[in-house]
């Protein structure tokens, strides 16, 4: 089982309702009737409250994880990529990261055949594709492109969006 990563304020709460938990069951077997019926309402929220930390922080922790996951995916992927150096095309997988003009990360590759190294431009994360896809649009319509295509390329970009 994955282990849960907490907070420095959750691993303080926890520490806090520990030490009122063992306080008041110090009271349950000390004090009278009454004494004993309020610690142990109160010992049932204290259980209630640290358990719902304990879940917080742990689906926070699978959260997280996940996210990294997907944020490290493109790493073993191959990618259709063509040198910019030979002009030969390859199915590679990433080498690097290297920003855009957009301030991006886009992937870098190593050329099997020239051995250089190469960046692809294309953002890694869909928002910035998506966002380059709104550049090439804006080029496609500026140097007067035909409707179909543009309107093929929107299509190509709509799917995009939704990934
Ligand atoms: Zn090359």
């Amino acid at each position: 089982m994955e282990e849960t990563e907490f907070t420095s304020e959750e691993l303080e709460y926890l520490e806090l309702v520990k030490w009122v938990i063992d306080y008041t069951k110090k009271r349950l077997n000390n004090g009278n009737e009454d004494d004993r019926k309020t610690a142990e309402k109160c010992l049932i929220e204290y259980h209630d409250t640290e358990a719902k930390v304990r879940t917080f922080a742990k689906m926070r922790t699978k959260h997280l994880r996940e996210v990294e996951i997907e944020n490290n995916r493109h790493k073993d992927e191959f990618h259709e990529v063509r040198c910019s150096k030979c002009k030969s095309v390859f199915a590679l997988k990433p080498v690097g990261e290297q920003k855009n003009k957009q301030e991006y990360l886009c992937n870098t590759f190593l050329c099997p055949h020239c051995k250089e190294s190469f960046c692809n431009w294309v953002p890694i994360s869909d928002r910035g594709k998506v966002e380059l896809g709104e550049l090439v649009l804006e080029a496609m319509k500026k140097n007067k492109e035909p409707q179909d295509k543009i309107k093929a390329y929107k299509k190509s970009m709509t799917i995009l969006e939704y990934l």
